[in-house]
């Protein structure tokens, strides 16, 4: 077996995730480069490549069981185990998405990526996982589903857009994310979310104010806990999201 980390992220082509694979690649990690489309995937690992990581492309739709399986053959066939997982594709369903007029079928779209293609995707690669000497989940989770930051008032502001389907969907992570910790307690896997701050991606237009590798600095730190840290918990840069 590979002495080197074998990673997967899991919407590597572009924006945030891009810069977690390109963070692992320079870590010295083999990583897999997860998504959808093969033009966008190959683009990415060449790019990865060209600049010195072992980047694999890993073709996959996180909302696809037949390809989510796929996914984690693949990845048995190359490395026989998987180090670490990141959990970092996602949509928004499109805003404006106020609960009194949104369409049924954004939330369902949003809740299969954003929700359940998490619960399929770590329930695949964690045979692989348990495989690991340091196995390591990273949900990306965002500020937005954080109740209290939504619910505050006074001097602050509620985080975020009125949203009915993406800021609950990151809220259904999180709780899920915590609960994947009170099931794996006693293994040595570690499971979090990681907030990457409002960070200019195609998610929202560009119009974050920090950069993708600004955004990806939480899931590497939460990808390298070192054994017997934190797990079930909510992080961003400057330290805990309170749920
Ligand atoms: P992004 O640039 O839109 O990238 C999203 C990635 O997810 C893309 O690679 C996309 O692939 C992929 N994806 C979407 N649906 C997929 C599916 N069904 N199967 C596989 N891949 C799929 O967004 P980002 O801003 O980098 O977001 C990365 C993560 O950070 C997300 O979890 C997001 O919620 C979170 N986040 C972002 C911000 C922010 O300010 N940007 C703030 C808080 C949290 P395609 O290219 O094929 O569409």
């Amino acid at each position: 077996m590979s002495e080197r980390t074998i990673a997967l992220v899991t919407g590597a082509n572009k924006g945030i995730g891009y810069e977690i694979a390109a963070g692992m690649g320079a870590l010295g990690w083999s990583v897999g480069v997860g998504a959808r489309d093969t033009q966008r995937r190959g683009a990415a690992v060449e790019r990865l490549r060209a600049a010195g990581a072992d980047a694999f492309g890993v073709p996959l739709d996180v909302t696809d069981d037949a390809s989510v399986t796929a996914a984690a053959q693949l990845i048995e066939d190359r490395a026989g185990r998987l180090d670490v997982l990141v959990n970092n594709a996602a949509v928004t369903g499109g805003m404006p998405q106020e609960p009194t007029r949104v369409d049924p079928a954004t939330i369902r779209t949003v809740v299969e990526t954003n929700v359940i293609g998490v619960i399929r995707v770590t329930n695949a690669m964690l045979p692989l996982l348990r495989r690991s000497a340091s196995p390591r989940i990273v949900n990306m989770s965002s500020g937005v589903g954080s109740l209290t930051r939504q619910s505050r008032g006074g001097g602050e502001q509620a985080v975020g857009p009125v949203s009915a389907a993406y800021a609950p969907s990151k809220t259904f992570l999180n709780a899920v994310t915590l609960q994947y910790a009170r099931d794996l307690s006693g293994t040595d896997i570690l499971i979090n979310a990681g907030c990457p701050g409002y960070v200019a991606t195609d998610l929202n237009g560009f119009s974050g104010v920090r950069t993708p590798e600004q955004g990806a600095a939480i899931a590497l730190r939460l990808a390298t806990l070192p054994d017997g840290g934190p797990t079930g918990q909510f992080f961003e840069d400057a330290g805990v999201v309170p749920w």
